[in-house]
């Protein structure tokens, strides 16, 4: 029995090392909500206000493995473009009554197509409150002028997520902007990369050395041309910068 016992325990853990090696774990837990990066721009998040958790979907796409068992109560939308604006996968993740959030652009797309949807716009710069989370949208854009056809200022929406005092920058389509570098305070920050859509493992590596989150993942890098090792390499040495990478590149639902 005891040999039994001490097996089980060999295999729970190898089961456990082997889902870490893969990028099974992608929860990343901070004080009152969960941030659970899914696949390219999508990500999941979680609140917990009491015994009610609220779930935030950012960018749900289609080629994404969408959780099955929860729904969004808030949909934000960073873009007009189609990893990030998707309709269809709006709509199954949506629970009853939901909220969705995006800039003025992403509205006009999207008031034809969700009707019964509470639409709201949110331009660079606002702040928004839902319940108990602030939503302040953050301008991205590309700031290269060979890039800058991808993403021209004033479009899309970066956001800035407060629950409590728990701060998280979801960056979106952009490269090193001002603003970015100006962030403050920062717990979480997902940051992209990858050619030509935003920037390189370089330029986002330099850019979080300026704002200083204290904790950094990269993300959107599962289209284009990427290389999100070398961005964790070049931020390793940074004491008070926690890097972690996150998407193994080939989440699939
Ligand atoms: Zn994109």
């Amino acid at each position: 029995m005891e040999r039994f016992r001490w097996w089980i325990c060999v295999g729970l853990n190898y089961g456990f090392l082997v889902a870490m090696a893969v990028g099974v774990e992608r929860d990343i837990r901070l004080d009152g909500l969960t941030v659970t990066p899914i696949y390219h721009g999508t990500v999941w998040v979680t609140l917990q206000e009491g015994d009610q958790a609220w779930h935030v979907a950012v960018d749900p796409w289609k080629q994404a493995p969408l959780p099955k068992d929860k729904k969004a109560h808030l949909i934000l939308v960073t873009d007009v473009h189609h990893d990030h604006m998707d309709a269809e996968a709006i709509r199954s993740v949506a629970a009853p009554d939901v909220d969705v959030v995006a800039p003025p652009a992403v509205v006009r797309e999207l008031k034809g197509v969700l009707t019964g949807v509470k639409l709201h716009e949110l331009a660079n710069g606002q702040t928004w409150t839902w319940r108990s989370l602030q939503v302040e949208a953050v301008p991205m854009y590309n700031t290269s002028p060979d890039r800058a056809q991808y993403h021209t200022k004033g479009r899309g929406n970066g956001y800035v997520l407060q629950f409590r005092k728990t701060r998280v920058y979801i960056a979106g389509d952009t490269q090193c902007t001002p603003e970015m570098r100006a962030l403050k305070n920062i717990d979480l920050a997902l940051v992209p990369i990858n050619l030509p859509y935003t920037m390189d493992a370089d330029e986002a590596a330099q850019c979080v050395k300026a704002f200083r989150p204290r904790q950094v993942v990269p993300y959107h890098y599962q289209v284009g041309q990427a290389d999100p090792d070398r961005f964790v390499d070049l931020l390793r040495d940074e004491k008070d910068i926690t890097v972690s990478r996150v998407l193994d590149g080939k989440e699939r639902p």
